[in-house]
């Protein structure tokens, strides 16, 4: 992978209402050939998640609810890897990963390698909310989702052809989803109360193997929320984020070297190009400035503030 991707971003000005920004994931679009028909679903599906947080914040509702208001709605869709568009493993099944956190209260929790939530986000506030612990995984994590409530699905809510068609071309020596698309989706909010908080879901890789987990669900490395730094939400090669800390260290710049948000994502993501990483987040503080980063060619996200029209975009600088 190169070292040396450019960088595009943009970030907000603060503002005294609510904020939220949302991901669908980075990747190489373009060389996606994505369809008219794609780019337009894509969009639809982004303006409804912004619409289902932006409902709730402009109701003075908290920044927990909103963030996995807008996530579920992307994880109902079967165009990005989440929830029901989720990847498959090697093995052929679907792995899903989710964390979420409340920066108000550094509440937190994540699930990993779950097959049984419709919506893993939900199981992933669970686990933060009706359990002792932050991170459930597994069989473990399913059986906690059954026993509390959690809708159920059988594995074939999320069987979709397109990602059945990934795994067969990657198991006869392709490369599909390494190199060209990460496909995972987030929210990041700040709540009229000036509160945070950050949501991640994701399917993970295609053809990933032994049980392999990436950053969406470590706390500190894929989601990260506390109202003294920033909430933060990851997409990319989970590893390379994981072993910066990314959406932590975002959060540590902001908090303890004073940095602007602009300033600190610019950080975070040279220093995962720098380690041959790639991919990007989104970010909000509690003063209300948000926006994104990312050195991936693409990254599907949009943001939506009170009394401003939704920002939708797909491409980034030399797509
Ligand atoms: N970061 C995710 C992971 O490594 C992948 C993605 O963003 O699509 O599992």
């Amino acid at each position: 992978m190169s070292q040396d991707r450019t960088i595009s971003s943009y970030w907000s000005a603060p503002v005294e209402g609510w904020t939220l920004v949302i991901h669908g994931g980075a990747g190489q679009l373009r060389q996606l050939n994505l369809s008219k028909e794609q780019e337009d679903h894509a969009r639809v599906v982004l303006v409804a998640a912004l619409d289902s947080g932006a409902k709730i914040l402009a109701a003075g509702g908290s920044a927990v609810d909103a963030v996995e208001a807008a996530v579920r709605v992307l994880e109902d869709d079967p165009y990005f890897n989440a929830g029901r568009g989720a990847v498959f493993s090697a093995d052929g099944i679907n792995e899903l990963d989710a964390a979420i956190m409340d920066g108000a209260t550094r509440d937190a929790g994540a699930v990993s390698a779950v097959t049984k939530a419709r919506n893993p986000v939900t199981l992933a506030r669970a686990v933060m909310e009706q359990s002792p612990h932050v991170m459930l995984t597994a069989g473990g994590a399913d059986r906690f989702g059954a026993e509390h409530g959690i809708e159920q699905v059988a594995p074939a809510w999320f069987h979709t052809d397109e990602r059945w068609r990934q795994y067969e071309e990657l198991r006869k020596g392709g490369t599909f989803d390494a190199d060209l698309k990460y496909g995972t989706v987030g929210a990041v909010a700040r709540d009229a109360q000036g509160h945070v908080a950050a949501a991640t879901s994701t399917g993970g890789l295609t053809g990933k193997r032994w049980n392999r987990i990436g950053d969406s669900p470590v706390i500190g490395a894929g989601t990260w929320a506390e109202d003294a730094g920033a909430a933060t939400s990851c997409t990319g090669s989970g590893e390379h984020f994981i072993r910066v800390g990314a959406a932590h260290e975002l959060s540590a710049r902001v908090r303890l070297g004073g940095a602007g948000l602009d300033e600190a994502a610019g950080a975070v993501i040279g220093e995962i190009g720098a380690f041959g990483g790639v991919g990007g987040l989104i970010s909000v503080d509690a003063q209300g400035r948000g926006g994104w980063c990312f050195n991936s060619q693409g990254m599907y996200r949009g943001m939506a503030r009170g009394g401003e029209p939704h920002r939708v975009e797909l491409y980034g600088i030399g797509e």
